[in-house]
């Protein structure tokens, strides 16, 4: 399937305490879609699917970190289709003792498992859209950014004008600039942006726009 003629419908809403950017991503010919880190507030989630009369093909993860999975169990539940993750998250935030530091530095924990568990590579079909799996590590093991059809859903490796954070466990600044260099900029530069958090003076961005303006890019990967 060609994505390049593949268009994708997508609504963003901003859930949970944590105030995690929940997408829906949607094929505009077929209506099948995904929903991206559920952060919280299933009924809301739910509602926005329903009213947009998507089908739902899976539920996917940007990484394991508490807040933006907090809904995958109840959408799970409503939806019956798999939750997608990948498997250096599922392993890790699954060992009892790396749960527990995550839940001290999140303040919340959750305690589902993947369906699906994704590895760099990977391809999803959803209607005429294709999901890449980009494998991009640093924020934590198993964060992945999803590429379909020009936009990029960065999760909490690259935020509009600034990166992710590098200090919680399983995390590395060396690492996540890494996966920056080689696997987020090196894609076109008109790609849309569409961070895990609105955290920026935008919602989203293009790399183009980070590689004039985000001062990680500029003064850390470009000087480098
Ligand atoms: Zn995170
Ligand atoms: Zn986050």
């Amino acid at each position: 399937m060609n994505t390049e003629q593949a268009h994708a419908d997508i609504a963003r809403l901003v859930t949970g305490n944590f105030r995690v950017n929940t997408y829906l991503v949607s094929c505009r010919k077929t209506g099948e879609g995904v929903v991206i880190d559920p952060g919280g507030e299933p009924d809301r989630i739910l509602a926005a699917i329903h009213s947009a009369g998507l089908t739902i093909k899976y539920i996917l993860n940007t990484h394991g970190h508490a807040d933006h999975r907090l809904a995958n169990h109840d959408l799970r539940e409503a939806l019956k289709v798999p939750v997608c993750l990948h498997e250096d998250d599922d392993e890790f935030f699954a060992r009892p003792e790396i749960r527990k530091i995550s839940a001290k530095e999140l303040g919340l924990s959750v305690r589902d498992r993947a369906d699906v568990r994704l590895r760099d590579g990977d391809l999803l079909q959803v209607g005429e859209l294709e999901f890449a799996i980009i494998h991009t590590p640093g924020h934590s093991p198993g964060s992945v950014c999803f590429l379909t059809a020009g936009n990029l859903f960065t999760g909490d490796t690259l935020f509009v004008g600034d990166v992710g954070r590098s200090d919680l466990t399983g995390g590395s600044f060396a690492t996540l600039l890494q996966s920056i260099k080689e696997r987020i900029i090196t894609l076109p530069p008109e790609t849309v942006v569409h961070p895990g958090h609105d955290y920026g003076e935008t919602p989203t961005s293009t790399l183009a726009w980070e590689l004039r303006e985000n001062p990680y890019i500029t003064d850390f990967i470009l000087a480098s």
